[in-house]
C-alpha cells in the first residue's frame, strides 16, 4: 500500500549496553518483525550508537530531517524510554505526527493499531506536545526577560558591538560615530537616501560582514529607535527601555523620523504645528496660536484682555507626557482587568439579550406615547407645534432603537479585541508619545484627550472616557477609608471595563421619554 517505504531506528547505548538496554540486533529483529506483521517496507534503516565522547543524537537528528522532507512515508522505533533527556525526542516525534508521518513503535507495548498501543502513544504525544510548549515558553520567558532588564537577545546592529549575553551591546567605536553622522546628515535634509548611502559608504560605514550598507539597511538603522535608547520589537510593536547607551538623542531621531514623514523642519519656514487647535486658554476658552520666536515654538492666546501668557512648547510636551505617563496600569491593575474582562465576555450573550428586551419594551413604551400624542392632540391640550415636535423627538428615538436592535442582532458577542487594544494603548501611550513623530503625537492626544486648556505655565488635562477613568484611580470610589482595598479597585476596574466597552451589550436605555 505505501508507496515510499518507512525508516527504521535503533538506538543503543555504549556505556551500557548488554546490561540495560536492548542490543542493536534485537531491536533491529523486533523492527523487522513487526514491518513483516504490518506488511511495512523498510528503505532505509538508522543506527545509533552512543558513546561516552560522543553524546547527542545525530543520526536521529539526520533521519528526522529526511523524514521533514517527505523522503519515507514513516518509521518504526523500537522504543524510547521516557527519560527525561529523551523527551525531546518525543516533543520531535510528536511535532512528526502532526506532519502526517507515521510512527509504529515495534516493542509490543506499543501497537499502535491496538487501542491500547494508541492510547499509549497518544498520551506521549501529549507529553510531547506539552513539552514542545514548555520549551516555546521557556525561550519566550527568555526572550522576554532579558527585554524588559533593557537587554537585547539578538545579534547587535550596524554601530554597536554584542558584549556577552545579559550585557548591553556597547557602542562601536568605530561604527557607532559613523551611524551618528548618518542620522545627522539625513536629518539636514540635504540628501536623499541615495546619496547618503553612498556617501556614508565613502566615509567607511559597514555593515556586521563589513559590506556597505544599503538603501534598506540604512533606512532600517534610521528608522530604529534602538538608536535612541529604545528596543522595538518590530513583528508586535512592543517597546523596551534599553539599558544600552544610546547613539543619537531623542531629539535627533524625532527629526531623521520626520524628515521620513516629508515633514518640514523647525527651521525652515512652514511649519507643521503639533498642537494647532488642541489647546485652548482657560482664561477665555479660544484656542491658542503658535508661533515661532528664536528657533522656539510657542502658543499663544490672541485675547487682548486675556491673562493667560505664552507657553513653549517643550513645557507642553513635559505636561502631556507626564499625563501619559499616570496612564500606565501597575502589573496589578492589569491583570484585574483583564480577569474582570474575561468574566465580562461570559456573560456577554446574557447581557445582549437583558440590552435587547430593554430596547424592546422601549419601543412598546414609544409606540404607545404615539397614540397617546395623537389622542391628546386631537383632544386639544397641546397645539400642532407642540405636538409636532414631540412626535419627531419620539421618532427619532424610535429609529434609534430599531437600528440598534438591528445591531445587536448582526454583533458577535467576542468585543474584547477592542479591550486588548485599549490596554494595549495605555501600556505604551508615554512611550509612543515619547518616539512619535509629530502628527503621531497630535493624533495620540487627539485619541486620549477630550480637553487641554492651558493656565499659566500648566495644562488643564480632561481625557475621554475610559482613559479619565484610569486616571481617577486613586479617588475611586470615595468610599470609607477603612474598607479593604480591594473593593475600591474592583469599582475601578468595572468602571473602566465599561467604559472601555460600552456596546459589550451592557446597552442601557440611556433616553427616557416622559
Ligand atoms: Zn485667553
Amino acid at each position: 500500500m505505501s508507496r515510499k517505504g518507512y525508516f527504521s531506528y535503533v538506538r543503543v547505548s555504549t556505556q551500557r549496553q548488554g546490561t540495560l538496554g536492548t542490543s542493536l540486533d534485537e531491536q533491529q529483529a523486533a523492527i523487522e518483525r513487526y514491518a513483516e506483521r504490518f506488511n511495512l517496507r523498510i528503505i532505509k534503516q538508522f543506527e545509533e550508537r552512543e558513546t561516552a565522547a560522543k553524546l547527542g543524537r545525530p543520526v536521529f537528528l539526520d533521519m528526522l530531517k529526511a523524514l521533514r522532507r517527505g523522503k519515507a512515508e514513516g518509521l518504526i522505533i523500537h522504543k524510547i524510554d521516557r527519560s527525561a533527556r529523551n523527551l525531546k525526542d518525543w516533543a520531535d516525534l510528536g511535532s512528526l505526527i502532526d506532519r502526517g508521518v507515521e510512527v509504529h513503535f515495534a516493542n509490543e507495548s506499543l501497537d499502535l493499531n491496538s487501542r491500547g498501543g494508541r492510547l499509549s502513544a497518544d498520551i506521549q504525544a501529549v507529553v510531547a506536545a506539552d513539552y514542545i510548549r514548555n520549551l516555546r515558553e521557556e525561550t519566550k520567558k527568555g526572550i522576554y526577560g532579558r527585554l524588559r532588564q533593557g537587554l537585547f537577545p539578538f545579534p547587535a546592529r550596524p554601530g554597536y558591538l554584542d558584549a556577552g549575553k545579559g550585557k548591553p551591546k556597547r557602542i562601536d567605536p568605530v561604527q557607532g560615530p559613523l551611524v551618528k553622522m548618518a542620522f545627522e546628515t539625513y536629518a539636514s535634509g540635504k540628501y536623499g537616501l541615495n546619496t547618503l548611502v553612498e556617501r556614508m559608504y565613502e566615509l567607511g560605514l559597514r555593515n556586521k560582514r563589513n559590506k556597505k550598507i544599503s538603501r534598506n539597511g540604512l533606512t532600517c538603522i534610521l528608522k530604529n529607535p534602538f538608536y535612541m535608547g529604545v528596543i522595538r520589537i518590530a513583528k508586535t510593536g512592543q517597546v523596551f527601555v534599553g539599558s544600552h547607551e544610546p547613539i543619537v538623542s531623542k531629539s535627533l531621531f524625532r527629526d531623521v523620523q520626520n524628515v521620513f514623514a516629508g515633514k518640514r523642519l523647525p527651521k525652515t519656514h512652514k511649519h507643521f504645528f503639533a498642537y494647532r487647535r488642541l489647546i485652548s486658554c482657560a482664561g477665555c476658552r479660544n484656542f491658542l496660536i503658535a508661533e515661532i520666536q528664536k528657533n522656539h515654538i510657542y502658543y499663544r492666546c490672541q485675547s487682548r484682555s486675556c491673562p493667560q501668557k505664552t507657553i513653549r512648547e517643550e513645557l507642553i510636551e513635559k505636561r502631556i507626557l507626564d499625563a501619559f505617563e499616570k496612564l500606565r496600569l501597575t502589573d496589578h491593575e492589569h491583570s484585574l482587568l483583564e480577569k474582570y474582562a474575561r468574566e465580562y465576555q461570559k456573560e456577554a450573550p446574557e447581557r445582549l439579550n437583558e440590552a435587547k428586551k430593554l430596547l424592546e419594551i422601549e419601543l412598546s413604551q414609544i409606540e404607545n406615547k404615539l397614540a397617546k400624542l395623537a389622542d391628546a392632540y386631537v383632544e386639544g391640550v397641546f397645539d400642532k407645534d407642540t405636538f409636532l415636535s414631540k412626535k419627531n423627538e419620539a421618532i427619532i428615538r424610535k429609529e434609534e432603537i430599531v437600528e440598534k436592535l438591528e445591531s445587536l442582532n448582526i454583533e458577535q458577542t467576542d468585543n474584547l479585541q477592542d479591550f486588548h487594544e485599549f490596554l494595549e494603548l495605555l501600556k505604551t501611550a508615554s512611550l509612543s508619545y515619547k518616539l512619535g513623530t509629530l502628527s503621531e503625537k497630535r493624533e495620540l492626544v487627539q485619541i486620549i484627550f477630550s480637553n487641554c486648556e492651558a493656565e499659566g505655565k500648566s495644562l488643564k488635562i480632561k481625557m475621554k472616557k475610559p482613559f479619565q477613568t484610569v486616571l481617577d484611580r486613586d479617588r475611586f470610589p470615595a468610599g470609607r477609608p477603612r474598607q479593604a482595598t480591594p473593593r475600591k479597585i474592583v469599582a475601578w476596574v468595572k468602571k473602566v471595563l465599561f467604559e472601555a466597552c460600552p456596546d459589550g451589550y451592557f446597552v442601557r436605555s440611556s433616553r427616557q421619554l416622559d
